[in-house]
């Protein structure tokens, strides 16, 4: 995992020859014939303000590209480009170690933006357990001078502080011991990403393997298998609180009445299984398409939502708290039908491609795309593709703007501080915080925590973002430089090792540590397992760890995600991110033979650009329209897109 995080971001995240990649891109944009299979196009400018009315409709291949432009009459209201012809032509979304786009004739219309360099992470379709909100968890202490004269709060006395639904809540998940074992051996991204995502009903008493029950939703089908059926109607519930969040799949869904672009489309997907992916796979649904789906990770399952896609007939396989055999066993499931082979794939992480890649290659050749959301999965697809590898078309969502923009900054700027709030209870004004990293999830939690009146260091290696923490207003410091000092300490590099036992034992006592990076790497959480520190679980994903003098730290969800552990993320972030899958799905099914090759692809711009105006009409927002005289100047087709690839937002 860290090799693969690691290896992503500083591959990426380079402009290869300074500048001269962009040279080639443009090249080969300007010379490329695009064809098109369909426009999709939001028509109503009254209707602006509320839900856009959006229309699918397929073109002649002669059709240049992906039509997708703003009209300028209303937000959001979409009609293709008069010219036809975008600009922007598909070469792959290259890596680093990739030669730089193909030369013209290679299809459409994406080309990378170095800004797609960053090391973005898995969207994160998660939320946390309500039942933990409201525990509550009070240090008290008293003062105590350190050598250094720094006046800490003096450690407790150690001992086992057991909550009634802690105790609940570990007996029905493996043993520590157990969970450690499955780490090893499970796939590095369905475990890196782990959540303590929500059961809304209780069933620690049903300790039944899913897989010894017989179950059949209310039309006979036994199809699936999820923790228990009749969890469906809370999950009905959970899936329409979503959709209120969600406007845009809302939207592709009114459009789908009159058309299906995804007819005959067999998607087989592994993602989180939560309110808001179910919000998704309806929508896939509503636009014509099959679904067999499968979590990607061991523990984020939201067993009542999965129940209420198994009842509404979706041939789901996921729980919360699956072994590694079921992990497998599940994705198998979906793809190990008789009568039903698939034809797109919708992955984050990359096991389900992984998994057909190994036992079932031949699928390949019915197989017409990968669309793959996470760091880790497009680190593998590149792989792929490197080593000649990669037989189909895979489209890298991570790295579209309206994923990377918007999920790493926004949707870390608005859990930061839920995640701190529902673990420790903190309050953070005045409090020190340090960040590492002032990437996109470094910016977010500091200008969240800014905002609180919190005091804010950050620590950086890039001169460029350093200096764009200095001009924002924050101390840039090396970390030894604060560590005894600060109260939290904040990972977000997408780094290893960013915080070291050396850190850690320099902490002052009650400092709050965790990562809100993709892997559990940047904190060296295992260099605390050593016999003479303790390890006291006070709640569930909060765990103080004892030094031999007393002093002790609050470590947050051992040293994995904490937003996605330990709070919710807000929907609205995840509805652009989903929006972003659906249009890469009906881009690759729909895309003529020819326009993408086997190589990795990022989002036609136009279709960010898209995803984005279909967010718009949320906040009554009025998107201003260029006038002839200004498109002509600015050497822009009116109806986009108005970004150069290399733009960095
Ligand atoms: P980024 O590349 O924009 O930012 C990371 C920053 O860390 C860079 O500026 C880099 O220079 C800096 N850095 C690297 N090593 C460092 C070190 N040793 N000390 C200090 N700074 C260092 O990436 P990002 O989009 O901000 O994402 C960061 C991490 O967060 C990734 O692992 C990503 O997958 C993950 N992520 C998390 C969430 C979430 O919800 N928690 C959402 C999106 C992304």
């Amino acid at each position: 995992m860290e090799g693969r995080s690691g290896g992503m971001g500083e591959g990426r995240g380079r402009e290869a020859g300074g500048g001269a990649e962009w040279e080639l891109v443009r090249e080969s944009e300007s010379a490329v014939a695009v064809e098109a299979v369909m426009s999709v196009q939001v028509v109503s400018a009254a209707a602006a303000a509320k839900v856009p009315e959006v229309e699918l409709k397929d073109l002649s291949p002669s059709e240049a590209e992906p039509q997708l432009g703003l009209s300028a009459a209303a937000v959001g209201a979409m009609v293709p480009p008069a010219g036809g012809g975008d600009p922007e032509a598909p070469a792959p979304a290259p890596a680093a170690e990739r030669p730089p786009a193909p030369g013209p004739g290679s299809g459409p219309t994406v080309a990378l933006s170095p800004a797609a360099g960053k090391v973005p992470q898995a969207s994160a379709m998660k939320r946390s357990d309500p039942h933990h909100q409201h525990q509550r968890h009070r240090d008290g202490g008293e003062a105590l001078v350190s050598p250094d004269g720094t006046v800490t709060e003096a450690p407790r006395t150690v001992k086992k502080i057991q909550f009634a639904d802690q105790k609940q809540e570990f007996n029905k998940r493996p043993t520590k011991i157990g969970r450690r074992s499955l780490s090893r051996s499970i796939s590095q991204s369905s475990t890196d990403s782990y959540s303590s995502a929500a059961s809304y009903t209780d069933s620690s008493d049903d300790e039944t393997s899913p897989r010894d029950k017989q179950q059949k939703n209310s039309k006979g089908s036994s199809d699936f298998c999820v923790k228990n059926i009749k969890q469906a109607e809370f999950g009905r519930r959970e899936i329409e609180i979503a959709e209120q969040e969600m406007p845009a799949l809302m939207a592709l869904r009114k459009r789908a009445q009159g058309e299906k672009p995804l007819a005959g489309a067999k998607i087989v997907g592994c993602t989180h299984i939560t309110a808001q992916t179910a919000v998704l796979m309806e929508t896939l649904g509503a636009l014509g398409a099959q679904c067999r789906w499968a979590a990607c990770n061991i523990y984020s399952t939201l067993n009542e939502v999965a129940a209420a896609l198994a009842e509404s007939g979706f041939p789901v396989f996921a729980w919360k708290g699956e072994s590694e055999d079921d992990f497998w066993w599940c994705i198998d499931r979906c793809v190990n039908v008789e009568g039903w082979q698939p034809n797109m794939i919708l992955d984050d992480g990359g096991d389900l491609t992984h998994w057909i890649y190994k036992k079932y290659p031949n699928m390949f050749k019915k197989i017409k795309g990968i669309v793959e959301e996470s760091v880790t999965g497009v680190h593998r697809l590149y792989q792929l593709s490197k080593a000649g590898k990669l037989c189909v078309p895979a489209m890298n969502v991570n790295d579209s703007v309206t994923k990377q923009k918007f999920d790493n900054l926004y949707c870390c700027r608005e859990s930061i501080l839920d995640g701190l709030k529902r673990t420790t209870d903190m309050m953070f004004g005045g409090k020190q915080v340090v960040v590492c990293g002032y990437g996109e999830v470094g910016k977010g939690c500091c200008a969240a925590l800014k905002a609180m009146g919190s005091i804010v260091y950050v620590t950086e290696i890039d001169p460029i973002c350093a200096l764009q923490a200095c001009m924002d207003g924050f101390r840039l410091v090396k970390l030894n430089e604060v560590i005894r000092q600060v109260d939290i300490v904040i990972t977000c590099t997408g780094n290893k090792n960013v915080v070291t036992r050396e850190h850690l034992d320099r902490m002052k006592n009650s400092c709050i540590v965790c990562n809100m990076g993709h892997s559990n790497t940047e904190i060296d959480v295992a260099s605390l397992r050593t016999p003479e520190l303790t390890w006291e679980r006070v709640r569930s994903q909060v765990d103080h760890v004892i030094w031999p003098d007393g002093k002790r730290i609050v470590l947050l969800a051992e040293g994995r995600l904490l937003n996605l552990s330990c709070s919710t993320v807000p929907t609205f972030v995840l509805s652009i991110t989903a929006t972003t899958q659906a249009l890469a799905l009906i881009e690759l099914y729909n895309a003529p033979e020819g326009r993408y090759k086997q190589d990795v692809y990022l989002l036609p711009k136009k279709m960010d650009e898209y995803v984005a105006s279909l967010h718009l009409p949320t906040f009554d927002a009025h998107l201003t329209e260029l006038t002839d005289e200004q498109a002509k100047y600015l050497g822009l087709n009116k109806n986009g897109p108005f970004k150069p690839n290399y733009y960095r937002y």
